[in-house]
């Protein structure tokens, strides 16, 4: 067992039937412009909590926040969609409340019966949510006898329902989902197999610096792409033409790269390109290192970088894979993170994909079953391998 889940108790070790149990679930689902779940990815996720609750007789209340609504509560923003969905996938009823808090949802969930499940409408409506408001925080404890956390994706959040909820239950949980996102991320973190290697891509090199820093304490080899690498390849003195580059984080990557020199990891950047005049043209070119014009954006890795990065890949014991290695929601951009996404699913390691969109990558090249982890939180899984706390989890502390 893993020390993040040390003296954090787990859902199928408590005594929940006929009790009100709180889930906090992640059903921040992505909504189609007529509101209908257009990957009911996270909902499914949370079926395996809400299902042994339901079999064992628990009365279930889900919460959850969705989107950000500004001040008050946004019809486009409701919960009902997710609350739709899960009744089809579970075959029964789902009872949405009008407010998460108040005398409402006080009634449906007094009146909720074994085995049946309510949904409280999005906990954001209430400002009190992010501000992690104690009397806000009290007033969903009203609703509850146990409280289990099933939200990995919201737990690096200090949000009312993550942090002080749990705080005011006197009984609490993770749920199935967190757990296994636990021992899956916590393994990465603690005596991970070598080679051990990390794949890091994506929009900026400012978003991921710490994640980098501290990876690169625990890997054998790095292998960056996407935006990410057109910065590094600049601090190497590349013409990137009118690629993405943060021009303010030349010295940062100069100094990532002399520090993995020093402690022996080894940084692949990648060795050709695709480049295009616009992200909108219909194809690519590939060009070396070195020839990227003036007018070219770097779009993609080329192939010979995928064939570099693979045969690093081929043999790793530990693959940890963030941000995808180029423009892959276009059609022409997406040679590079399939290839690499392929290679890590085939280098026989324990792999794991982190990061809402190098997941849709995994997905879109139809390689999730083939990973060892998918995980549902991008920057949670990213806080974890960064060694910070994520209160939420140490909310569930006894
Ligand atoms: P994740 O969500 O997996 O953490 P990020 O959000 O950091 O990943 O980055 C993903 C975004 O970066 C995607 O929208 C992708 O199109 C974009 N991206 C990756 N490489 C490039 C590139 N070379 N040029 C422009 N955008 C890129
Ligand atoms: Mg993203």
């Amino acid at each position: 067992m893993v020390a993040l889940l040390d003296r954090v108790a787990t859902v199928d070790t408590l005594e929940v039937a006929s009790r009100r149990v709180l889930v906090r679930v992640d059903f921040n689902v992505p909504l189609t412009p007529e509101g209908q779940v257009s990957d009911d990815t996270r909902i499914r996720e949370a079926l395996p909590t809400i299902k042994l609750l339901i079999e064992k007789g628990a009365r279930v209340v889900l919460a959850s926040h969705l989107g950000r609504p500004k001040k008050g509560p946004e019809a486009k923003f409701s919960l009902a969609p997710a609350g739709e969905r899960l009744a089809e996938l579970l075959g029964q009823e789902i009872i949405l409340t009008d407010d998460c808090i108040g005398d409402g949802a006080k009634k449906v969930v007094t009146d909720l019966r074994e085995g049946r499940v309510a949904l409280l409408e999005n906990l954001r409506f209430h400002p009190e949510e992010e501000a992690n408001d104690e009397g806000f925080a009290r007033e969903l404890a009203r609703l509850c006898d146990i409280y289990v956390n099933d939200a990995f994706g919201a737990v690096h959040r200090a949000h009312a329902s993550v942090d002080a909820l749990p705080r005011a239950v006197p009984q609490r949980a993770a749920g199935l989902l967190l757990r296994r996102e636990l021992e899956a991320l916590g393994s990465l973190v603690q005596s991970a197999p070598k080679p051990y290697i990390a794949v890091l891509g994506g929009a900026k090199v400012s978003d991921k610096i710490e994640v980098i820093e501290a990876l690169l304490a625990r890997v054998d080899a790095l292998l960056i792409g996407g935006a990410m690498a057109n910065t590094f390849l600049a601090a190497r003195g590349k013409p990137m033409g009118k690629s993405l580059v943060e021009g303010d984080k030349l010295a940062t990557a100069r100094d990532v790269l002399e520090r993995a020199h020093a402690r022996k990891v080894a940084i692949e950047l990648p060795v050709d390109l695709v480049v295009a005049e616009s992200v909108s043209a219909s194809e690519g070119r590939v060009v070396d290192i070195e020839s990227v014009g003036p007018n070219d954006m770097a779009l993609d890795i080329g192939p010979k970088s995928v064939a570099a990065f693979s045969a690093r890949l081929f043999g790793a014991k530990t693959v940890f894979w963030n941000g995808p290695m180029g423009l892959f929601e276009k059609a022409p951009f997406a040679a590079g993170s399939i290839g690499v996404a392929r290679a890590i699913a085939s280098s026989g390691g324990f792999t794991v994909v982190g990061g809402g969109d190098s997941v849709a990558a995994v997905h879109q090249a139809g390689l999730g079953e083939k990973f060892s982890h998918v995980s549902t939180g991008g920057g949670a899984s990213l806080e974890l391998l960064e060694g910070r706390k994520l209160p939420g989890v140490e909310a569930l502390r006894q």
